[in-house]
């Protein structure tokens, strides 16, 4: 059992850290923070800035960190959900569990290989080479998406798969279609984007035609296990990769880091 992102979210947003912490220590207001005698290391001078705006408490003493749950942990030694379910009565909510699936490893592996393959194809296709040249995409992009390339080839990924992995996990990766009890590649002839989810593992694929004939002109991976469309954004998890790397950690998420509730 899990809590989803957006109830957490919902705590967090409708809960003021001032109040959690002010609750548990007493807090002077002094310029744009409240400030509090720390209770996480042995103190007699407020060390403690909490603020408001960033809904965020900082120890200038031990660093101790955080947001109210990160709070409400450390002081009353409870455990993330345990927090949480703190919080969200206070709030007068309950928390929306959700069940946990079990995602399968070889659902994952199949993709990754499936990658392998396709970059590989690329660096053998001039025609793709050339065709992602004449779209500005340079080598290094190419490389940093991992675009690979499919064979114009009925089944040429089924065959090399066929004894690697085992048929129900081949069914479920959303690369191969079945007609007429035969099993066929889903992308052919076509440039191959994979998607990644925001933790960056391979979840589905994207082809774009580079016969200007072919149709369609875009393809994507049916909705699988792993991928379900209107939970996932095409470069998302590059975009972040990107931001962190830049240093930009404006956000309230990215100041809470994730929530892992593990
Ligand atoms: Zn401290």
């Amino acid at each position: 059992m899990s809590i989803p992102k957006s109830f957490i979210d919902q705590v967090l947003d409708q809960t003021d850290i001032v109040d959690v912490v002010g609750r548990r220590v007493q807090l002077n207001k002094k310029g744009s923070n409240y400030w509090g005698v720390c209770p996480f290391h042995d103190d007699h001078k407020p060390s403690m800035a909490v603020n408001q705006d960033k809904q965020f408490y900082y120890c200038f003493v031990c660093q101790a960190s955080g947001n109210s749950i990160n709070f409400l942990r450390d002081y009353e030694n409870l455990d993330f959900t345990d927090a949480v379910e703190t919080l969200a009565s206070s709030l007068g909510l309950e928390i929306p569990y959700e069940k946990t699936e079990i995602q399968d490893e070889n659902d994952y592996s199949i993709l990754d290989e499936a990658v392998k393959v396709f970059e590989a194809k690329l660096k053998e296709s001039k025609k793709a080479i050339n065709y992602l040249k004449s779209r500005n995409i340079s080598g290094i992009t190419a490389k940093k998406f991992q675009l690979g390339f499919s064979d114009d080839s009925w089944d040429s990924l089924y065959s090399s798969f066929e004894k690697r992995f085992e048929q129900k996990v081949m069914a479920s990766s959303g690369l191969f279609l079945e007609k007429n009890k035969k099993n066929y590649d889903r992308f052919r002839n076509r440039v191959i984007f994979p998607i990644r989810n925001i933790k960056g593992q391979n979840i589905a694929f994207g082809g774009r035609v580079i016969d200007p004939d072919d149709e369609p002109k875009y393809l994507n991976s049916p909705e699988t296990k792993l991928f379900n469309k209107s939970n996932e954004l095409y470069g998302l998890y590059e975009a972040r990769k990107e931001t962190k790397k830049n240093g930009f950690n404006n956000s309230r998420r990215g100041l809470y880091g994730c929530y892992c509730t593990s």
